[in-house]
């Protein structure tokens, strides 16, 4: 653990080494549940990073040109040797990120392919040409195409290696874009292995690249022409990820941080809300964007909510991922478990109660307890600032009005979730509650949904990740407009008259003004 530590902080140096242009070739790989080193990857110049988007621009004339259809039927031999090598691939990420076996097939694996299988079923009708009949110029048809961005740049963070990256890079390839991947440095490996089956299956090598380094090689991405960029990290990269897009004026999505609140009602199923909160809170050990980060406890059934919170809590199994019978593994970067332990600090001198948990696991790895706190409240960071760790902390609120206050006053809107046993009164909580999902008596599963938007409002990010909107976001609409009727002359060219101008300003009244009748007219056209 200690040495693994210490060669993390070898690869931060190696960052900075980059940085300042004396680039480390290689970047090392580690198991974060034992400390073994699993391997290395290239750590990719700028110089290669631009020859990779070069190559990706010319492999994107062929694809892109390919009737949709049958790209989608070549994205589904990816799936196809995807799930036939899922074994190795899961493999991979448990010892690559230390997740549970469980959650490397369920969370990354099969989201992957259930992700293909929707949008290759779907694309062509989400991306089919759509003619927009035009209220007032009805002697024009105007249409909608979706072309191809081009080149796009997808940047990923190590919590979830495969699926995270492969959601973009798909959405991207299906709506006849090339794409150059730049991966967590944390894990590199995993890219690799995408890259290595996508190769396999037969798919154009410089449509999918995978450019692996440290953020320097994200940096380069952004500043190699590129025409899109899809990021998922962290708030403070996300801001200067963004700012280098304004400079270059490319288009980007941001999938930022969260910090999503989970409301109990009096009237919730408390099983199915404690269970909730201890899945929502504790998947990946807590790092998720969409995890548990807060809840609110209506005073009513806090008490006996906390206690069942507490227990199923004590009931899970931390240790080996590789072991399907593992409900918690490892923290993927080393980093997170002084975060964890800096909220809790911070919680406990304010008069927070560790209820259990709270202490990193001996070595070897890194592995800190399932933790639940109660008796907090929103002066502590625990319940402000992202914990990214397994840590549940709870506050009793007096009202649903006091949770709804609470939940919407932070600076993230991913996700959120709300429990009551009455779905309608559920529902309009959710209404009420700012994020860009909100799940009534449920949590994360909006994350293997393909066919809803994901993504957040306020420092959360913009843009959405999946859904139909986003298949076309990797698109540029492009409206085609064409003469119905020939004529000569345009009544609206040269040359202006008084008497044109005269019948112009008729024209702005009886459109826009009184009975609308002549609009209501042209609207039976
Ligand atoms: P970071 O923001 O640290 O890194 C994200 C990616 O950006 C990494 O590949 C990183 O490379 C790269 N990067 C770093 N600096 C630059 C730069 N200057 N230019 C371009 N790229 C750069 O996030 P983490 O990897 O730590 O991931 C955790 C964060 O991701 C959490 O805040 C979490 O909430 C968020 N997240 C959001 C999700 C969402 O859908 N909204 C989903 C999952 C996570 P390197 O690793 O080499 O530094």
């Amino acid at each position: 653990m200690g040495q693994m530590a210490t060669d993390r902080a070898t690869g931060s140096a190696a960052q900075r080494a980059a940085t300042d242009g004396q680039a480390a070739t290689r970047i090392k790989s580690y198991a974060p549940a034992t400390g073994d080193l699993l391997g290395d990857a290239p750590n990719t110049t700028p110089a290669e990073v631009r020859a990779m988007v070069a190559r990706a621009r010319v492999a994107q004339q062929a694809w892109g040109a390919l009737p949709i259809e049958e790209r989608c039927a070549r994205v589904l031999r990816f799936r196809d040797a995807v799930v036939d090598r899922s074994d190795e691939v899961i493999d991979l990420l448990v010892r690559e990120c230390g997740k549970p076996k469980h959650e490397a097939l369920l969370h990354e694996v099969a989201v992957v392919a259930d992700l293909v299988t929707y949008f290759a079923k779907h694309a062509p009708r989400i991306l089919r040409a759509r003619d927009v009949p035009l209220h007032l110029m009805k002697q024009r048809r105007s249409t909608v195409h979706y072309v191809p961005r081009g080149v796009v740049g997808v940047i990923s963070p190590w919590n979830f290696p495969f699926q995270l990256p492969l959601r973009d890079v798909l959405t991207a390839v299906i709506a006849g874009n090339a794409v150059v991947l730049k991966p967590s440095e944390v894990t590199p490996l995993i890219a690799l292995k995408a890259k290595e089956i996508w190769d396999a299956a037969g798919l154009p090598e410089d449509v999918f690249q995978v450019a692996t380094g440290y953020g320097p090689t994200g940096a380069a991405l952004i500043d190699a022409g590129i025409q899109f960029l899809v990021f998922t990290g962290g708030v403070s990269t996300g801001r200067r990820v963004a700012a280098a897009c304004g400079e270059r004026l490319i288009p980007c999505l941001m999938e930022l941080g969260g910090k999503a609140p989970l409301i109990v009602c009096a009237d919730a199923d408390l099983e199915r809300a404690a269970r909730g909160a201890v899945f929502g809170g504790f998947s990946n050990s807590g790092q998720v964007c969409i995890s548990v980060e807060r809840v609110y406890a209506h005073a009513e059934i806090h008490d006996r909510f906390v206690d069942r919170v507490v227990e199923l809590t004590r009931e899970l199994r931390q240790g080996d991922p590789s072991r399907a019978s593992v409900d918690l593994g490892a923290i993927i970067f080393p980093q997170q478990i002084e975060i964890a332990e800096r909220h809790l600090a911070d919680a406990v001198a304010k008069g927070a109660v560790v209820r259990c948990g709270g202490r990193r696991v001996d070595g070897p790895g890194q592995m800190f307890e399932p933790t639940v706190i109660a008796g907090c409240d929103p002066t502590m960071t625990v319940m402000t600032q992202e914990i990214f760790g397994p840590i549940v902390p709870i506050m009793r609120v007096a009202s649903d009005d006091e949770a709804v206050r609470l939940a919407n006053d932070s600076h993230l809107g991913l996700n959120a979730y709300v429990f009551s046993g009455d779905r309608d009164h559920g529902e309009r909580l959710a209404e009420r509650v700012q994020a860009g999902s909100v799940l009534v008596n449920d949590v994360l599963s909006n994350a293997g949904c393909p066919e809803v938007p994901f993504g957040g409002i306020k420092q959360s990010g913009f843009g959405r990740a999946m859904g139909d909107d986003a298949l076309r976001d990797m698109c540029d609409p492009k409206h085609i407009s064409v003469d119905r009727v020939a004529t000569s002359r345009d009544p609206l060219w040269f040359p202006y008259t008084d008497g044109s101008y005269a019948w112009f300003q008729r024209g702005l009244r009886a459109l826009y003004s009184g009975s609308g009748l002549v609009r209501r007219v042209l609207d039976l056209f």
